[in-house]
């Protein structure tokens, strides 16, 4: 597997995928806006989750470090993943949390659970749970919480704090860097196309979608 690397939302600097959490607990930047809110006294205090997300595969180079006060519920960590990574037609979508599921639109009739709950209710530091996103051509995500602080945030406020560079995928016919994907050749473990081989690439170009830095990255209609 190729090192991932990615970039720290406070200071910029690039940072190895394995090195980001470290340098997250440690990054002055970050550390300054923590402390400074949790200096000052009339701001009330919340809990705050460092979550990371990445692609639950062997490619894991798709990943997020999120930071979330504890009020935050599992809908707006389900949307924000929509907004940055997920979104294409409206899918549902689920966390999975030890034998719980929360789904985006329950099914009454099989009393399933509303993503509507709050994360401290149902996560720990250190705890591993899941999400899938489309139940057809399923995304699945991992995510673990790897530490918490206290600190100021507005409730609903959930942000990203790092994020994964975009990692090289090269054309499938030439060594070029590609930039679009033909879905009807990707069943067949072929389709990143480069500029010029997409010019040339015998398929429709309906069946083409942009390379994009997402997990979702030519699947379904996923554009970005
Ligand atoms: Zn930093
Ligand atoms: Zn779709
Ligand atoms: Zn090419
Ligand atoms: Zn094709």
């Amino acid at each position: 597997m190729t090192n991932s690397y990615g970039k720290c939302y406070f200071c910029k600097r690039t940072f190895s995928k394995k090195g980001m959490t470290r340098h997250l607990q440690s990054c002055s930047k970050r550390n300054n806006i923590l402390e400074t809110s949790s200096a000052n006294k009339s701001i009330k205090k919340v809990k705050i989750f460092h979550i990371i997300a990445e692609r639950n595969d062997y490619l894991s180079d798709y990943w997020l470090h999120i930071e979330a006060p504890a009020t935050a519920t599992l809908e707006e960590l389900d949307n924000l993943l929509r907004d940055v990574w997920l979104e294409c037609c409206g899918h549902l979508s689920l966390f999975r949390v030890e034998d719980d599921l929360y789904f985006s639109e329950p099914d009454e009739n099989w009393e399933q659970e509303d993503m509507r709950i709050e994360l401290s209710n149902v996560l720990s530091l250190n705890k591993k749970f899941y999400h899938e996103y489309d139940f057809g051509s399923t995304t699945y995500l991992k995510l673990k919480i790897v530490s918490e602080n206290d600190g100021e945030m507005k409730d609903s406020s959930m942000r990203i704090i790092a994020r994964n560079d975009p990692p090289p995928i090269m054309c499938s016919y030439c060594d070029k860097p590609a930039t679009e994907i033909c879905t009807e050749c990707l069943w067949s473990g072929e389709g990143c196309l480069c500029d010029d081989c997409a010019k040339k690439h015998k398929c429709s170009r309906e069946m083409f979608l942009p390379v994009v830095n997402s997990p979702r990255t030519g699947v379904c209609g996923y554009t970005g």
